[in-house]
């Protein structure tokens, strides 16, 4: 259960200025307290459940835990016994404060399923713990003063890189709605996925509104394509969101919507005006953060001709000073890649691009666990990267500044449409890149990922999502029934 790691009930929330807070986390990393955590399906009734497996380490292959999946008989246990959360908008706005403060409370099992389950350095995982509380915030104070209908069964389908923040996100917006929750966590990722659910339930939200059916996509196929969902929430590839639309065409509510968070080739534009040292540090923030995991992450790095050497000599510079290793080390930068099949198709990629002399930059990786070590390509430009390779690799290309409407036509022509990025001190220039790129979310002079709940609604267009923004105020009326309109008397 959630108590395994040590758990502080005196006050809410987590401060890492705290000797106390500090103690839970030294104590959640000692290794007499690698207790193993049990998943299974937390569904309103008898489980039937499929073989139990293993969860394993990233970082160093030890077993974390074990899961077992959702069979069959469990997703038609759930639909039938899905019932959507009747209870006033104010009330579950209520319960959704209390997970929140639950969460908060249960900091140290968190950070320590996030960190053995999941590869997350304690940076990567207080960020996400923030999310994560900040979206059941967000939406219970969106649903107070609710009046839409709730659409009825949601479907939410979650990636392994936030596997409790976007997990939480969609089901705090499906619930906040009214809807009954049928939660699918990805695969890698059940155990903290089970913490989450229980904390949920333990708020006090019905068994029968929040159910977890873990397991691999063929449980994903069962629920999306059953008649009795009325929408679909998910997060994870552009192929897999295809698959899952194509399910519901022929299956489904017609009305129902699927709100998809896909992927992205996200570039950042670096002109001669650029702050050299403040742009170096962004990118290797934009790229190699959470192990280049995320869908926000930078994949293709334009800098002007003329700045190009001196720029790339630095951040070679600051790709050194990156620590690699065991995400429990407070000293680690850069963790492991979720697992080896992540891990040996981004190295393939590395190695085509070495046996054609265009490595710019490598670091070493730890001998063990499924990592792999942040790298630099050179391409022409972004449209010979092809696809998203989602891990700390970075493309770089240059440009002439004549030529820099192209460059942004450019990315836009790969169809993908996520994050941006552009450092430069010219006022103008500003203003009319951010009115040609097609991106859902732009930054200038910062780094471009870790979207902030409430203030920066994540979301994109094009190949990288339908909207609305994660985070954001249309999120959560998508979760609702459409209203009649009113019309003014
Ligand atoms: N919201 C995250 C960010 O802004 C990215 C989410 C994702 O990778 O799906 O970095």
């Amino acid at each position: 259960g959630p108590q395994i790691f040590g758990k502080r009930t005196n006050s809410k929330g987590f401060d890492l200025t705290d000797t106390r807070d500090l103690a839970v986390i030294e104590a959640a990393r000692a290794p007499h307290m690698e207790t193993l955590f049990d998943a299974r399906p937390r569904i309103a009734g008898p489980v039937a459940g499929g073989l139990r497996l293993d969860v394993i380490n990233p970082a160093t292959g030890a077993r974390v835990g074990n899961v077992i999946p959702a069979a069959a008989p469990d997703v038609q246990a759930a639909l039938a016994a899905a019932t959507p959360w009747s209870a006033a908008p104010a009330e579950r706005a209520a319960v959704l404060r209390q997970a929140a403060d639950l969460y908060e409370q249960n900091f140290g099992a968190i950070f320590a399923l996030l960190a053995r389950e999941a590869g997350k350095t304690l940076a990567d995982a207080v960020a996400e713990l923030r999310e994560a509380v900040d979206f059941l915030r967000y939406y219970a104070d969106g649903a107070d003063g609710l009046d839409a209908p709730a659409r009825g069964r949601f479907v939410c389908i979650s990636p392994w890189n936030f596997p409790l923040a976007i997990f939480t996100g969609q089901i705090a917006a499906a619930l906040a709605a009214g809807n009954a929750v049928l939660a699918k966590p990805a695969e890698q990722t059940p155990l903290v996925a089970t913490l989450a659910v229980d904390l949920l339930l333990q708020a006090g939200v019905p068994a029968t509104a929040l159910q977890l059916l873990p397991g691999d996509g063929a449980v994903g196929a069962m629920l999306t394509s059953d008649s009795r969902v009325n929408g679909v929430a998910f997060t994870g590839s552009t192929e897999t969101a295809l698959i899952i639309r194509r399910a519901m065409a022929e299956n489904l509510d017609p009305t129902a919507p699927l709100i998809a968070e896909t992927g992205g080739l996200n570039a950042m534009v670096v002109d001669s005006t650029a702050l050299p040292e403040q742009a170096v540090r962004d990118i290797i923030a934009s790229s190699f953060q959470s192990a280049g995991q995320r869908c926000s992450a930078l994949r293709c790095l334009y800098l002007q001709e003329d700045i190009a050497p001196h720029v790339l000599e630095m951040l070679k510079g600051a790709m050194a000073e990156l620590t690699l290793g065991n995400p429990w080390d407070l000293a680690t930068d850069v963790g492991p890649v979720i697992d080896a099949e992540a891990q040996e198709g981004i190295a393939a990629h590395v190695a085509k691009a070495r046996s054609e002399g265009r490595v710019l930059a490598e670091l070493q990786a730890p001998g063990q666990g499924t990592f792999i070590a942040p790298t630099v390509i050179r391409v022409a430009g972004i449209a010979e990267m092809g696809r998203e390779i989602f891990g700390p690799v970075l493309h770089v290309a240059t440009f002439k500044a004549s030529a820099i409407d192209r460059v942004i036509d450019d990315v836009n022509a790969m169809g993908y449409g996520l994050t941006f990025g552009l450092h430069t001190r010219i006022d103008d220039r500003v203003q009319r890149v951010v009115e040609r790129i097609r991106v859902g979310n732009t930054y200038v002079n910062r780094n471009q990922i870790g979207a902030v709940v409430g203030s920066q609604p994540f979301g994109g267009e094009g190949l990288s999502g339908t909207g609305p923004k994660a985070g954001g105020p249309e999120y959560l009326m998508r979760f609702t029934a459409e209203t009649a309109p009113q019309i003014a008397g």
